[in-house]
């Protein structure tokens, strides 16, 4: 249990509810931040303004995925005003304060290094990715079908790394009977790539690889898929670009040949809010319990 804890939930979409609706049952204070025009009221949680939040109390703060913009905005659908964090509201923290968020984002780390401030990144967390890649797979597979005039099954897919979501998009897809190639830089990826009954490719061969393929998925965040590359691939392939922004496509030249490419970033909270807010919430729950254990510890 979390009792005792006061937590600042600031920002968010669709999928902080489900961390606000676990870290409340957990009997954890909670301040909203930009929740303002949210209907739903939740015991234990508190809506306040950034302005009035006493931070010098507050033993967690909990981030939107992508943490803040490079001028410290925090995204919020549930509000109207402007929400910034601070360095003198991050400063103002008790030195356990310990601040969640989704991916690094230099705006953030930065105050947080020269706060001396913990950061904990959930998305590095290899369990939170395996279990978000699921609706990620989800939100490609339907992708792909919004996308084509011809099924899955029996279409040549190349899925380019073999990362957490990698595997899972290899996997679904070939469950769906797509003829799946995967291309990998490292022998023990294209180990697993044989032993999974797929088609394994060293990604240095990308360009001779892609020359019949119907739907390339990209999960590698680097420029991977060329000018050079796009010059081989026939002009009716799909790019589905997974990677974070930018991508690993270069979209320009796509666009040019004729190739239709789609960025599809945030997938989870797009396809599945609520389970990819559960996924977030478990995680978060489990991680703040085990904070106040240590501290509890050391004093
Ligand atoms: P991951 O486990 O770290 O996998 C990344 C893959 O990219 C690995 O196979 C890695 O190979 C490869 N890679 C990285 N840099 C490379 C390079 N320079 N050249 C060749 N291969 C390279 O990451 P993940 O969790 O699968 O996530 C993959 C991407 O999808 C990330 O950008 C993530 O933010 C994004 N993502 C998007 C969504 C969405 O909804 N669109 C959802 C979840 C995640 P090595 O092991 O050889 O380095």
């Amino acid at each position: 249990m979390l009792t005792g804890m006061q937590i600042a939930v600031i920002g968010g979409d669709a999928r902080q509810l489900e961390v606000v609706r676990k870290l409340t049952e957990l009997d954890a204070k909670l301040l909203l931040v930009g929740f303002e025009q949210l209907d739903h009221a939740f015991t234990g949680a508190v809506k306040e303004k950034m302005e009035d939040v006493n931070f010098a109390e507050v033993d967690s703060v909990i981030l939107p995925v992508r943490g803040t913009d490079p001028d410290g905005k925090v995204e919020t659908i549930f509000s109207n005003e402007q929400v910034i964090l601070t360095k003198e509201m991050i400063q103002s923290t008790p030195p356990h304060c310990t601040f969640y968020t989704g991916i690094s984002q230099p705006y953030l780390e930065d105050l947080l290094i020269e706060a001396n401030r913990k950061q904990i990144l959930l998305f590095e967390r290899d369990d939170v990715a395996i279990y978000n890649s699921i609706p990620t797979v989800e939100g490609t597979i339907m992708m792909a079908i919004q996308h084509t005039d011809y099924t899955i099954h029996g279409s040549s897919v190349a899925v380019l790394g073999l990362g957490r979501v990698g595997m899972s998009v290899a996997r679904a897809f070939h469950a769906l009977g797509a003829k799946v190639k995967v291309g990998a830089r490292k022998s023990e990826d294209i180990a697993r790539i044989t032993e999974m009954s797929l088609q394994p490719f060293y990604l240095n061969q990308l360009t001779q690889e892609v020359k019949e393929t119907d739907i390339v998925i990209n999960t590698i965040p680097f420029p991977i898929i060329t000018s050079m590359v796009l010059a081989h691939m026939p002009v009716h392939t799909l790019i589905i670009d997974l990677a974070s922004k930018p991508g690993g496509t270069d979209f320009r030249f796509a666009e040019k040949r004729g190739i239709k490419a789609l960025l599809a970033p945030s997938l989870p909270g797009i396809v599945a809010p609520k389970t990819a807010g559960q996924i977030l919430a478990n995680a978060l729950g489990q991680l703040i319990q085990e904070d106040l254990t240590q501290r509890k510890g050391k004093n």
